[in-house]
């Protein structure tokens, strides 16, 4: 808007007339005089004003007065343009708004979930949700920055897709071309990822969106959910660890200075070590859990190849086997422990990283298999029927014709802020989560299809 300045501007114009346009934060009325915080997108500024009528708090205002100094008694250091104010000369309501269906002014935590995500874009205005979504952007960027500084490309990969099992539930999309078909949501773009070191790009990354149709819990979202997908050819485990540490720790020093992190290098446990020393394959190395700035990473290694199937578990497999992939089914064994797969696979250890931050698993990746005859041997192990087999032919394909060893990692973007600003859930650095019953916020999604959709799709619901 022209003339138009920014909050954060206001205490370099001092004596200065000045037009600034924004939400009303809060209004205090003291008879003739109303002090009005005034909020943009930089911060706020308070407006004096004599003669105003009542203005609801939230409504856009457009301001145009003086920017007079503070007496130095009434300087307000909390805000960054507390030496000055705006005497109001000229004050116009642009758009008034309802009452607010909750206060912004607390950090929100207090208030009903449902009704938060209903209006999420008026929670959004809470300085700490926020703020959060700008720390995301930042950390975002940096990422990208720091990566394409070192030889990566990020490659989009389709969302519309194939199965990529992560251990979850597949979201299917219907075809309507070819009806009675689906696609799949990527649980992740690994299969995607693999191909593309086939392809010969070497270094890969992707800010990509994942789907799961898994339950959700603090630490997870329910359906959605953003990772930071990588994938290198030509290294080994050392390489992609190495590469994520000084990643995160450059991350953590320049976007989070308060941060400590704790260990350097970081430490690395064995899975039999966790499970034994710690109880648990993603152990809180903090050193104390009362202090909010301690940053504990470390890496669990030496996972077993396998699990055993457990019928709670959902598993793309045909369930005929005992055996599912610890992390996914084309993560490589040991090279010590091929002889085992035939043997006594339980034994076999598989060439898989966790990621752990403060007890939390913010990541995980692996070394791939490249050799067709083991990824085939992997997918009869964990009991795929030929039907199964043939839905990852592409990838048995692929690996003839001249295919680079590699690996890679995912460290998952949410559940990284949630830790790293002391969120109590992931939710609370996304702008639009879904509830925990699994609809999108706002927007109140699933909904029930229109019948001429139906028909198209030739889709009969029977619910
Ligand atoms: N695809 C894996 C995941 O989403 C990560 C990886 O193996 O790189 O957890």
């Amino acid at each position: 808007m022209k003339g138009r300045i920014y909050t954060e501007d206001t205490p370099k114009k001092v004596g200065e007339k000045v037009r600034l346009i924004g939400w009303v934060e809060s209004v205090r009325d003291h008879g003739k005089i109303t002090f009005i915080d005034l909020r943009d997108r930089t911060g706020i500024v308070q407006c004096v004003a004599q003669g105003v009528d009542r203005i609801s708090v939230e409504s856009v205002v457009s301001i145009e007065g003086l920017v007079k100094k503070r007496p130095q008694n009434l300087v307000n250091e909390k805000i960054s343009t507390g030496e000055v104010e705006i005497e109001v000369e000229k004050l116009e309501i642009v758009s008034k708004s309802d009452e607010m269906p909750f206060p912004l002014s607390t950090d929100g935590l207090e208030i009903d979930e449902g009704i938060r995500l209903k209006y999420r874009y008026l929670d959004l205005r809470r300085r700490r949700m926020a703020q959060n979504l700008r720390i995301r952007f930042k950390t975002l960027q940096f990422i990208r920055n720091w990566l394409e500084a070192r030889g990566f490309v990020e490659i989009e990969t389709p969302i519309l897709t194939k199965t990529t099992p992560e251990g979850a539930r597949d979201f299917l999309v219907p075809s309507r071309l070819q009806p009675g078909k689906f696609y799949a949501l990527p649980q992740s773009p690994q299969q995607y990822k693999q191909l593309l070191m086939v392809a010969g790009f070497e270094k890969y990354f992707q800010i990509a969106r994942c789907f799961r149709d898994e339950d959700p819990r603090a630490d997870r979202a329910y359906g959605e959910f953003t990772q930071l997908d990588i994938e290198m050819s030509f290294v080994d485990q050392d390489d992609i660890l190495e590469l994520t540490e000084e990643l995160f720790c450059d991350l953590v020093k320049d976007i989070f200075p308060n941060k400590r992190i704790n260990k350097r290098p970081w430490p690395r446990v064995s899975h039999k070590e966790a499970m034994e020393k710690y109880g648990s394959d993603k152990p809180d190395l903090r050193e104390n859990k009362n202090d909010p700035d301690e940053l504990a990473f470390c890496w669990v290694v030496d996972f077993p190849l396998f699990n055993r199937q457990t019928k709670e578990d959902f598993f793309y497999g045909s369930g005929k086997s005992e055996w599912a992939p610890s992390h996914h089914m084309f993560t490589a064994p040991h090279p010590d422990d091929i002889s085992l797969l035939d043997k006594d696979p339980g034994k076999v250890r598989g060439l898989q990283h966790d990621l752990v931050l403060n007890g939390f698993e913010v990541g995980g990746g692996s070394i791939r298999i490249h050799q067709s005859e083991i990824q085939s041997k992997v997918f009869d192990l964990i009991g795929f029927t030929e039907e199964q087999k043939r839905e990852f032919e592409h990838m048995l394909t692929a690996f003839r014709y001249g295919v680079p060893p590699h690996g890679g990692i995912a460290p998952g973007i949410d559940r990284f802020l949630m830790v790293v600003l002391g969120e109590p859930s992931v939710r609370e650095v996304m702008a639009f989560p879904m509830t925990s019953n699994g609809t999108t916020a706002v927007l109140d999604a699933p909904s029930v299809p229109d019948k001429r959709q139906l028909r198209e799709l030739k889709i009969e619901v029977k619910c």
